[in-house]
């Protein structure tokens, strides 16, 4: 199977996530430290394609999620995810992955001790995503809490 492809469009994120991932690419940009949303929405296809790295295609084990509904039983080879549930949050549009860009335009990846992870994780949390560099994935940002009601008509 080949690689389903990123989406980066920020038109499929659920709006209240794509209303905060705005927000943040703004007071990034503002600092100085300009990101790009580099993947958004994820289908359910390439859920399974992530999770088969290290797996059944060599490579490194890049998620614990195999993108199928329910939740992991008790006999999951990754105790922590023991009941946890199988779909990132890629696949409901609450996460989105950004990367800063160098002055070319083009994305970069700093490693993971680099300053602008940090900025990162810090305007995150002051918008009230939670930041995947707190479970060392530093370019994953995602929703957290209650979503608001939807809006009749
Ligand atoms: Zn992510």
């Amino acid at each position: 199977m080949s690689e389903p492809l990123k989406d980066r469009d920020l038109a499929k994120l659920h709006p209240a996530f794509r209303l905060k991932v705005e927000r943040l690419l703004e007071t990034l940009q503002r600092a100085g430290v300009p990101f790009k949303l580099d993947e958004g929405f994820r289908s359910r296809e390439r859920q399974g394609w992530l999770y088969a790295s290290g797996r059944t295609r060599p490579g490194n084990i890049l998620t614990q999620k195999d993108g199928a509904p329910g939740v992991w039983q008790k006999t999951h080879e990754v105790a922590s995810e023991r009941g946890k549930p199988r779909r990132s949050r890629h696949q409901s549009g609450l996460a989105a992955d950004v990367y800063p860009l160098k002055s070319d335009g083009r994305v970069w990846i700093p490693a993971a001790s680099h300053e602008a992870w940090v900025l990162l994780a810090t305007a995150a949390r002051s918008l009230g995503l939670r930041a995947g560099r707190d479970w060392g994935d530093s370019p994953h940002v995602e929703y957290q809490g209650a979503l608001p009601k939807k809006e009749k008509g």
